[in-house]
């Protein structure tokens, strides 16, 4: 059998770059993780990475990025490939995909949200495996969302930004929120950063059962409900950090099934919504293989022009 084509692939997260080079989850040559630094020293270090993945495997046939945001994912745009006015220090119009691009030798990109790769990784090989209607929620250092709407990925002028929706605060939430657009948004109430500035503690650290879990369900569930209500989906895939927590994803599920009210009566939505709110398949790999399917999207799209 032919193989898949080799994809060097990069995860660029807020908090944690991987980086590595793969056919597919049983072929992952190499991985590299690390800390999302400055943007010199973070750049230089992934430009290493690659060059030196590139000598000992012989030339890969695409890169892809699956990228924090915002960024700047229009082909043809001055600043395509860059991140855009993040509040993430230093990195507010650095060009990240130009440097990776020409350190292995100039070939074929895709540039992405790592929210959006996420899911297409989901969908070739993970919890979202051959579905079309499909929405993706990570909920972590910030809060990004993916739809995907009869197996394309939604646009509109740029990448969706779910993380901004407004949710009704909870009658037991006193914080008042950490974005720095709009306070108490979505991000602003319910990502890692704001639960920790809420309760004075990391969110690993705070126990099972902590009211504190109870608010962020409600805003998960929300944002969800939110969603449903514009493109009513297959199967909801949360991801992220902060939906590790044991117990979370179950009671989003229940808020969920509160706010619906029964009102979207899809078999998929029948019961207690454990097959339709759903925790990523891929676990750590899923940036990573989401930007290999990616690569290798792009190399078939390429092949049929
Ligand atoms: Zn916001």
């Amino acid at each position: 059998m032919l193989k898949a084509p080799l994809i060097a692939a990069l995860e660029a997260g807020g908090t944690k770059m991987v980086a590595g080079f793969a056919r597919g989850p049983d072929e992952i040559l190499r991985r590299r993780t690390m800390p999302t630094l400055g943007p010199e020293e973070t750049v230089s270090g992934l430009v290493d990475f690659f060059r030196k993945g590139v000598a000992e495997l012989g030339p890969v046939e695409a890169l892809a990025v699956g990228t924090f945001g915002p960024a700047d994912l229009a082909v043809g745009s001055a600043t395509y490939g860059s991140i855009l006015g993040t509040p993430k220090r230093g990195w507010a119009g650095v060009r990240l995909l130009e440097p990776l691009r020409l350190a292995l030798g100039g070939v074929p990109v895709v540039f992405e949200t790592d929210v959006n790769a996420a899911l297409l990784g989901e969908v070739a090989w993970g919890a979202a495996r051959a579905l079309k209607n499909v929405v993706y929620l990570t909920v972590g250092t910030g809060i990004g969302g993916a739809l995907m709407v009869d197996g394309k990925l939604v646009y509109g002028l740029g990448h969706p930004e779910m993380g901004h929706l407004r949710v009704k605060r909870h009658e037991r939430d006193e914080y008042a929120g950490h974005c720095s657009f709009h306070g108490d948004c979505l991000e602003g109430l319910a990502s890692g950063p704001a639960l920790e500035a809420r309760w004075e503690v990391a969110p690993e650290d705070l126990e099972v059962g902590h009211i504190a879990w109870e608010i962020e369900a409600d805003y998960l569930a929300q944002a969800c409900l939110n969603v449903l209500m514009i493109a009513p989906p297959e199967r909801v895939i949360l991801g992220g950090g902060v939906m590790r927590k044991e117990g979370l994803l179950f009671l989003v599920r229940e808020r969920l099934r509160e706010y619906l009210r029964g009102y979207l009566a899809y078999d998929e939505l029948a019961g207690d919504l454990s097959d339709f709110v759903v925790p990523p398949s891929l676990g750590g790999d899923a940036g990573l293989l989401g930007c290999v399917e990616m690569g290798q999207g792009l190399l078939r799209k390429l092949g049929a022009e």
